[in-house]
């Protein structure tokens, strides 16, 4: 297994559309393994998807067990291929991203969400969850659109931390 690096803001990969995963084979197995000690590699780190690792393929990780602060989770996914099938009580919340690591911002997400995947087998999943492990799931997903906290800021004034380091 290898912690991989992790590319930062305004690395151009991270504004890339990742693409969908179709083989389900060791290379993917190792691919996977590798993104969980990346993000197992990194202090409370709850979330990680492939881009900002240089792989544009629609893979996310989460382990919301990791938070500093507790919230209900599932623990450790790899979430291969993920579709929001539904989303609902969107409101604004904080969140920080490993690839912009000096900042905070305040983005609006759905606090309830349904999402369907498929697993390492390839087999399709479906997984309904709320709140911290929602947001989580679906900031990730925004890497694979190339899309990051910063595009989803109206006003850098009023929503846009620096992140004050522990
Ligand atoms: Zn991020």
């Amino acid at each position: 297994m290898t912690v991989l690096k992790i590319y930062e803001f305004p690395a151009p990969i991270l504004k890339q559309i990742s693409k969908t995963v179709t083989s389900f084979d060791t290379s993917l197995e190792s691919f996977v393994q590798d993104g969980i000690e990346t993000l197992q590699s990194h202090n409370y780190c709850v979330g990680l998807a492939a881009p900002q690792t240089g792989v544009l393929k629609r893979i996310v990780f989460i382990d919301v067990s990791r938070a500093r602060k507790p919230h209900p989770n599932n623990g450790l996914l790899a979430l291969i291929n993920p579709i929001i099938l539904e989303a609902s009580n969107h409101k604004i919340v904080r969140e920080g991203c490993l690839s912009i690591p000096d900042f905070t911002a305040n983005v609006k997400r759905a606090m309830n969400i349904t999402v369907t995947y498929q697993n390492i087998q390839g087999d399709t999943k479906i997984l309904t969850t709320k709140d911290f492990e929602a947001h989580a799931i679906q900031h990730e997903m925004d890497h694979l659109d190339g899309v990051l906290f910063l595009d989803k800021i109206t006003n850098p004034a009023s929503d846009l931390f620096r992140r004050v380091k522990f």
